[in-house]
This record gives C-alpha cells, sequence and structure tokens, in this order.
C-alpha cells in the first residue's frame, strides 16, 4: 500500500499530463470572471502607470528649487486632466491631485501636508525633506505595454480581476469548468429531505462533495444514491461516464457489500493504487475508466473530504488547467501537544486562526471520521507525518485547507 506521498505523487504525476493536453475555452464577461482559470495570458494594453503618475495631493514642482525658496503656483491639475500648460516654467510649481499626470518638468511631487501656501506661492513647511522623484510612479514602471501581467492557467481572484480590468480585458477566455459526477453509495443512505427511520443515515457526502467541487472550479453533477449491489453500481457508473471526472464514494472497503471496485473493473477500469497509508481514508481509490479519471472515496463523511482534498482536487484543478493545482497546504503554530500512533499519515480536524503574526492551530475533539459534528468546528486538517510519535506545542505544523 502506497504512503500519502507516494499516492500524492500518483495523482500530481497524472495532473500533470492533464495540465499538458488540451482543453475547452469559453468566453466570459469580467465580472463573471471571479474564480475561473484564465485560458489565455493578460497582456499589458500600454504602460502602467500611462503617465508620470502623481500618489498625493499636493504640488508638482523641482525637489531642488522648493528646498531653496518659495514657488509660484502657476496652475491646477485635478485627476483625469490632461496638462494644456507646456513644461512647467522655472520657479513655477502645479498644484495636482492624487492620480493626475505630473505636468513635464516637475521631478517631485510634495504633500499638500507639507507645505505652507499664502498669496498663489507655496513654500516647504519647518524642517521637511524633499527629494527628486518623491510621490512620482513613472510611466511604465508597474508594467510596459506587452508586458504579461496574468498568466494562462491562473484562476482569477481579486488582484487577478483588478489587474485585468486595468489591460482592458472586458471579456477573458477562461477554460470550461469540468463537470463531476457524484455517485454516493450505501443502503443505509437516505436523502437530506426525507426522514430517516433508526437505522438510517442521511446523505452528507454527496452535498459536502458538491461544495469541494465547485469551490476547485467545477460543475458537479449529482446522481441519485446507488444501492449496495453490484449491477446497480455498474449501472450507475456508466451513467456517469459523460462526465470529466467521476467521484464514488462508500462501498471501497472490504465489506461483504463493497462493490464499487468489481463495478469499476467490470467497467474496464485501470487502478494506479487501491488504498494509501493515510487516516482517514485508507481505502481511498484511483484509476482510469476509459477515457476519464474516477476516485472512489471511502463512505465516512470525514474520509471522503480528506481524500478529495488530497487526491480528488489536484485532479480538477488540472482538467480545469489551474497550473497550481496542488493540494492546499499551509504552516501554522501547534497550540498544545499532539501524540500519535505512527505508521500512517494522519489528518486531524483541527480550527486554524490566523494573525498577522502567523496562523496558530488547534485540534478539535472527534469521535473517528463519521463524526460531523466535530467536523464543523474544524476548518482544515492537522497533517501529522507518518513516523511522528508526538507534535509539540509551539511547533511549526502542516495544516490541510479543506
Ligand atoms: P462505507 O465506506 O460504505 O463502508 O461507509 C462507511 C461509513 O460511512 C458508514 O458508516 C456509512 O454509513 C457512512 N456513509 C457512507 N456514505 C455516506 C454518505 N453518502 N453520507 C453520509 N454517510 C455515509
Ligand atoms: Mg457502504
Amino acid at each position: 500500500m502506497l504512503s500519502y506521498n507516494e499516492a500524492a505523487a500518483v495523482v500530481r504525476h497524472e495532473a500533470e499530463l492533464v495540465l499538458a493536453g488540451a482543453r475547452n475555452v469559453e468566453r466570459v464577461s469580467l465580472l463573471d470572471a471571479a474564480g475561473r482559470v484564465l485560458a489565455e495570458a493578460v497582456v499589458a494594453d500600454r504602460d502602467q502607470p500611462p503617465f508620470d503618475r502623481s500618489t498625493r495631493d499636493g504640488f508638482a514642482c523641482r525637489a531642488a528649487e522648493l528646498r531653496a525658496g518659495a514657488l509660484r503656483v502657476a496652475g491646477q491639475l485635478r485627476a483625469g486632466e490632461a496638462w494644456a500648460g507646456g513644461a512647467m516654467g522655472r520657479g513655477e510649481a502645479v498644484e495636482i491631485m492624487t492620480g493626475a499626470a505630473v505636468p513635464p518638468g516637475a521631478d517631485c511631487v510634495v504633500m499638500v501636508e507639507h507645505v505652507a501656501v499664502a498669496d498663489g506661492w507655496v513654500s516647504l513647511a519647518g524642517a521637511r525633506q524633499l527629494t527628486s522623484g518623491e510621490n512620482i510612479v513613472p510611466a511604465g514602471a508597474e508594467a510596459r505595454g506587452g508586458d504579461l501581467v496574468v498568466p494562462t492557467g491562473r484562476r482569477m481572484g481579486v488582484t487577478e480581476i483588478a489587474a485585468a480590468a486595468a489591460c482592458g480585458a472586458a471579456v477573458l477566455p477562461v477554460f470550461a469548468r469540468p463537470k463531476v459526477a457524484i455517485l454516493s453509495t450505501g443502503d443505509e443512505l437516505v436523502e437530506v429531505a426525507e426522514k430517516p427511520l433508526a437505522h438510517q443515515i442521511r446523505n452528507s457526502n454527496s452535498y459536502s462533495l458538491a461544495a469541494q467541487v465547485a469551490a476547485g472550479g467545477g460543475e458537479p453533477v449529482v446522481f441519485a444514491v446507488v444501492r449496495d449491489d453490484r449491477d446497480a453500481t455498474e449501472k450507475a457508473i456508466r451513467q456517469a461516464l459523460d462526465s470529466d471526472l467521476v467521484l464514488l464514494t462508500g462501498g471501497v472497503s472490504m465489506g461483504k457489500f463493497d462493490f464499487v471496485e468489481q463495478a469499476l473493473m467490470a467497467l474496464g477500469a485501470e487502478f494506479f493504487f487501491t488504498g494509501a497509508r493515510i487516516q482517514p481514508g485508507k481505502p481511498v481509490v484511483f484509476g482510469k475508466l476509459p477515457g476519464r479519471y474516477f476516485l472512489g472515496l471511502p463512505g465516512n463523511p470525514i474520509s471522503t473530504m480528506v481524500t478529495f482534498a488530497l487526491f480528488a482536487a489536484p485532479l480538477l484543478r488540472a482538467l480545469g488547467g489551474e497550473s497550481e493545482c496542488g493540494s492546499r497546504f499551509k504552516m501554522a503554530r501547534l497550540q498544545e501537544e499532539v501524540r500519535l500512533k505512527p505508521g500512517l499519515t494522519r489528518f486531524l480536524p483541527a480550527r486554524v486562526e490566523s494573525e498577522v503574526r502567523g496562523a496558530s492551530v488547534r485540534r478539535i475533539a472527534w469521535q473517528g471520521s463519521g463524526d460531523l459534528a466535530a467536523a464543523a468546528q474544524a476548518n482544515c486538517f492537522l497533517v501529522a507525518p507518518e513516523t511522528a510519535e508526538q507534535l509539540e506545542a509551539g511547533e511549526i505544523v502542516t495544516v490541510l485547507e479543506i
């Protein structure tokens, strides 16, 4: 059975193959582009800034002249206004607003807070210093026309959206969202709106997976619950074969009524791994049906969400063309020591709190991988390496974002 690292490497390899392949492109307006993956780089259509930009309200002038004495205020420049006065003369200053184009001849902008103004003359207040270049971003200092601003394969977040807007990209080519089939298996499962009998369980995995798929840029397609029957499982998988990725939950363990692997085999599946040395999620299976990948995720709800984050999410992001497709890990300081049994890489429900000084993390007590009440208190999973017997309080540890 593969270690976590080995299993992750298998997924990474497949994700790289996927990224190297072709995928469909659609065009969306910039307002609809958040969360989509860019299919063509955004390039600066002109220099940024396009003119020498004042970053302060104040007076455009020559620093050496203002240091030497008062200057005559020759005019006023608002943001969005073109200066018509030609090069600024000797002994002159121009009142200027933040975001306006600095008039030719000026080499700095002195902040309005740093000057005294009287009778159309401006002078440096008190012991204020002023240097050439101050409070001006020169034309082209941020980007030159033709420079790459947002690369292909980048998921459009807040910063990328703003940069694309500045480049005039009103419509963006983005990769089509991968279609992800979600099949939950289990005779004990009833739908959320139904009233379960005492021995029945509500289907939560289809919903948590749909949320994870959407967050990973995919389009979830949720199928009806599949009964624990070999033929029914095979038939259900067949119906899901027009999707880019097939996710199954439950039925991958050693139970007498776990038919997922058999059904996949009957459909000609190739298995890349069956099981990984992780907890929760050890029975996870990964492979390829003709033309598309599948993952069989263990049915315990926390196992399902952890194995999705570890193995399905990277593949999904790659299918969506996102170049940074790996699982989302971050570092945090452990609040209290954790004792462990070595042998498996463990993913323990935990809550990370982020502050400017860094993130700290504490475990959430749980009753095992079916404990959704505990999961709802968690916002990440603390990663305990396979060989660790203890993680110390204060230690910097890895957490998996969910
Ligand atoms: P299995 O992997 O099929 O052996 O299921 C393991 C455990 O997860 C059992 O306790 C199931 O009742 C539970 N389980 C399986 N599928 C789901 C689901 N879709 N929603 C909630 N719990 C589930
Ligand atoms: Mg089951």
